[in-house]
């Protein structure tokens, strides 16, 4: 499942246009380049729980905004939303399994999300930081390592 980055986050965004709410949009800043990504399905994954959360938790008329950039062999990818925030003291324990903020419990989720997006960075190598204000908002960035798909003598065949 080898595809192009750039193409593979164009899906997604197009998958989860059904769940965005009146007038929120995405807003997107790629300046990685040509990236060929290997692991697709769990990049996906990732993207996915983490662009429904932005758009989950937060109203309408606001911006998703989705920044890519490649540093050297490192893909930093950022997503940052307008909405409800998360307190400082739930920060601590996003990433345990079925841990839910105080300020989401009228709002559907399981509190899996992130917890396995967790577990798939591990896989990739990969690295999660949020920053989060109350009320402001969230910017979620993930740093991955971008290796190169191994060339096989078929791939050289077609030049
Ligand atoms: P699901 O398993 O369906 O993803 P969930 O969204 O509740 O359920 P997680 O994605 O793991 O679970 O998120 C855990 C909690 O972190 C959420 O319940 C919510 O309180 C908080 N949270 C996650 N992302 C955001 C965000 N972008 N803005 C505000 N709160 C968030
Ligand atoms: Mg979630």
């Amino acid at each position: 499942s080898e595809v192009d980055l750039m193409r593979l986050l164009s899906e997604i965004m197009t998958d989860l246009q059904g769940l965005l709410k009146t007038d929120q949009v995405f807003d997107t800043r790629l300046d990685f380049g040509d990236v060929v990504w290997s692991d697709s399905a769990i990049l996906r994954m990732i993207l996915v729980n983490l662009l429904s959360n932005a758009i989950k938790y937060s109203g309408e008329g606001t911006l998703i905004s989705i920044n890519g950039i490649r540093q050297d062999n490192l893909l930093v990818l950022s997503i940052q939303d307008q909405g409800i925030g998360i307190s400082k003291e739930d920060q601590k324990h996003l990433f345990e399994r079925f841990f839910r903020a105080q300020n989401a419990t009228n709002i559907q989720g399981t509190g899996l999300g992130l917890h396995i997006v967790r577990r798939y960075l591990e896989l990739i190598g990969g690295k999660i930081t949020l920053d989060s204000e109350l009320n402001q908002g969230t910017t979620v960035t993930i740093v991955i390592p971008i290796t190169e798909p191994v060339k096989t003598d078929e791939d050289d065949s077609a030049y």
